[in-house]
């Protein structure tokens, strides 16, 4: 009876698959026919497109032979024209060096091309090339590691003979919180039909697989949108669908906005979930018309994005979204090499005390062998296991599926790029010279100008955008502050607060601000340990405040800041007056109380009352039990006297300052 009973639940849902996949397959066809006649070429073909067609170099030298900046690319002199020998990076003044040239004359080449810069910004080798280039001069380029390019060399010309077959999508699930981002992954994966095959429950390593009867999905598994981020803000692009969940009975949200934002920015599909459709005050049609302002659109309406409505919590839609997903990978025409060295990207990566460095990878292209030997990162090693996510042991893995690897010589980062090389020797070698090129790089706190931004702010010149990420102690300030910002208006600068939550800085707000070239703002929170890490490494601008006004008025400052060579004034620290003394010579002294950070005898202070700035100077001495300090920590008395100023009150904030210069 229960054989009779199966045998008819499969004829049924057969017959039920069988009209879906015609339904789909229906619609494709007619979407293929619409991408044709309408020059959709679906994401993927159209960024290609642009590349081709758009190729940064030659738009540059278009731009430059069409417009009237040509004037101001003189005819060279023929006499000082020279072979210039380009490193990877260098300074401007490096290269104006090379070309017997004045940096300011470089300079002002640059700022023609709509970058501000100074003599001794790096540029990359690219930028380089192109501007000898259009000075008069011939170019000989230089890697500086290689060895590094025999290797890939090698690589390539055994990949080149390997051919592309079609591969799962990659996909990433976005959207704001208590949306049901969770839950929507749980159903999914307990309806894997890997997992029955194999009786168990799935760790957690990053990513997943799930086989479903039409083709197979693989999910990227980390938490928010920090894997997203920090990936793209470390230049690998991983995710080929972003499904965008959003609540029916709650609509967009900043997190949603975000999500879209990050999403679009990296050109990569979304994929609309409206979630909770069980919950009777659902109304995905509100949704829909939300995301209108976000440029999501339904096909109905004329749009590219699929839309599909789903409950997480009882499972209707789920296999439509699975469908929904295979259907968009197919127009995206997604292919990997299925054979040839291994290629790909770190998701994870930890410390296990018995068994060392475990990374869960992607393979992107290729078969990752046991044994092989890969570069990974900064690292190295040949690899002693692969397993998958049922802690599987497998001999070799192919592209879009997810496996930790065991045996690498350190723990990489995620984001990072591994390939197989054939040498492990010479793979160390690599490894050594990257370590050593990472440490020098970590002094130099300049950061890279690239074709990339030097196209945006071309193509922007009039409006300069400051991203701003804001962390705050609490929602009321926070309110507070993000409405004094949106007063704050600048002809040529747009500020863009990308986010802004209540909490400490973590590793989540940094990677966001690498990917967005955000500055953090930080009112009355410090960041946590990994994130000051990163901070350090990263030399990420973070500005603490406890004072919305001189957050403001720094703010203001770091306006004008930008557009001439730019300080940062830093807050070291703030002291409390308790009480207030007076010495002979009528000096006044503040018995201060250091609620925050350090006082250093030598940096600018403020003196703040009721919330302004009513000083600002000098110390003219800082005391500790009437011994001369060099500083004084929080939590420790002490006694100030501000240089030519007297006029202090008890209850003031001494607020002390350094000034930096950054080099932009
Ligand atoms: P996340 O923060 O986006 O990961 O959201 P969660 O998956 O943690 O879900 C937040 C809450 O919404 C949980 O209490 C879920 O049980 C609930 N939830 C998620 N999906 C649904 C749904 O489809 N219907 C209903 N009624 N509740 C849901
Ligand atoms: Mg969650």
């Amino acid at each position: 009876m229960l054989h009779l009973k199966k045998k008819f639940l499969n004829i049924l849902t057969k017959n039920y698959k069988f009209e879906l996949n015609k339904n789909i397959y229906h619609e494709m066809k007619k979407y293929k026919y619409y991408k044709k006649n309408t020059k959709y070429y679906g994401h993927r073909r159209e960024k290609e497109e642009k590349k081709i067609i758009f190729h940064p170099k030659r738009k540059m030298k278009n731009h430059i032979k069409n417009s009237a900046l040509r004037q101001n690319f003189k005819k060279p002199n023929k006499l000082v024209n020279k072979d210039i020998v380009i490193n990877e990076t260098m300074t401007i003044f490096e290269l104006s060096n090379k070309m017997s040239k004045k940096s300011s004359e470089v300079i002002q080449k640059m700022i023609q091309l709509g970058v501000e810069t100074t003599s001794d910004n790096i540029i990359d080798q690219e930028t380089a090339q192109l501007i000898a280039e259009e000075m008069g001069h011939k170019v000989l380029l230089k890697h500086e590691n290689e060895l590094e390019t025999s290797v890939m060399n090698a690589r390539n010309i055994v990949n080149s003979k390997c051919i592309k077959k079609n591969r799962p999508p990659v996909v990433t699930i976005m959207g704001h919180v208590d949306h049901g981002k969770t839950t929507l992954l749980d159903y999914i994966r307990s309806s894997n039909v890997a997992m029955s095959e194999y009786g168990g429950i799935t760790q957690h390593i990053g990513a997943y697989n799930v086989k479903i009867k039409s083709g197979t999905i693989t999910f990227l598994d980390t938490p928010g949108h920090a894997a997203f981020t920090s990936m793209r803000a470390r230049g690998a692009q991983i995710t080929d669908i972003v499904v965008l969940v959003v609540a029916g009975d709650d609509g967009v949200k900043p997190q949603t906005i975000e999500a879209i934002c990050h999403a679009q920015a990296a050109n990569v599909p979304i994929l609309v979930v409206i979630n909770k459709i069980d919950k009777s005050q659902s109304n995905p049609e509100i949704v829909k018309k939300e995301l209108m302002k976000y440029n999501i659109l339904p096909e109905e309406w004329g749009g590219q994005n699929i839309f599909v409505n789903v409950s997480a919590k009882t499972g209707v839609g789920i296999n439509n979204l699975l469908d929904a997903i295979l259907l968009q990978a197919e127009l995206l025409e997604l292919t990997a090499m299925y054979s040839g060295m291994a290629s790909g990207v770190v998701i994870e990566s930890c410390l296990d005390k018995s068994r060392g460095s475990i990374a869960t990878v992607l393979v992107q292209e290729g078969i990752l062998k046991k044994g092989d030997v890969v570069l990974c990162g900064l690292e190295y090693g040949k690899i002693r296991a692969i397993r998958d996510a049922f802690g599987c042991e497998l001999q070799s893995s192919g592209p879009s599926i997810p496996v930790q690897i065991l045996g690498l010589s350190g723990i990489p980062i995620s984001g990072d790029i591994f390939t197989v090389v054939k040498n492990e020797k010479q793979a160390r070698a690599i490894s050594i010279y990257k370590k050593t090129k990472c440490k020098e790089m970590k002094f130099s706190n300049i950061k890279k100008i690239n074709l990339e931004n030097m196209f945006e702010n071309l193509n922007n010149k009039k409006k300069t955008t400051l991203n701003i990420i804001l962390k705050s102690d609490v929602q009321g300030s926070l309110e507070a502050i993000v409405n004094a910002i949106h007063q704050i208006k600048h002809e040529n600068i747009a500020i863009k607060i990308i986010s802004s939550s209540v909490g400490n800085i973590t590793e989540t707000d940094i990677s966001l601000s690498l990917a967005s070239q955000a500055i953090i703002i930080a009112f009355n929170v410090q960041s946590n340990v990994l994130a000051k890490r990163m901070i350090e490494i990263e030399k990420i601008d973070v500005r603490y405040y406890s004072v919305i006004y001189n957050l403001i008025d720094d703010l203001n400052l770091s306006m004008i800041g930008l557009l001439s060579p730019k300080y940062k004034k830093e807050m070291f620290g703030s002291a409390e007056i308790r009480n207030i003394f007076k010495a002979p010579k009528s000096v006044v002294i503040a018995g201060c109380m250091v609620i925050h950070g350090i006082i250093k005898r030598h940096n600018h202070i403020h003196l703040v009352r009721n919330n302004r700035v009513v000083y600002k100077g000098e110390l003219e001495s800082l005391r500790r039990f009437k011994q001369d300090a060099k500083e004084v920590q929080s939590g420790k008395e002490c006694g100030i006297s501000i240089k030519n100023y007297n006029d202090m009150h008890v209850g003031d904030i001494i607020e002390s300052f350094e000034t930096i210069e950054l080099k932009q």
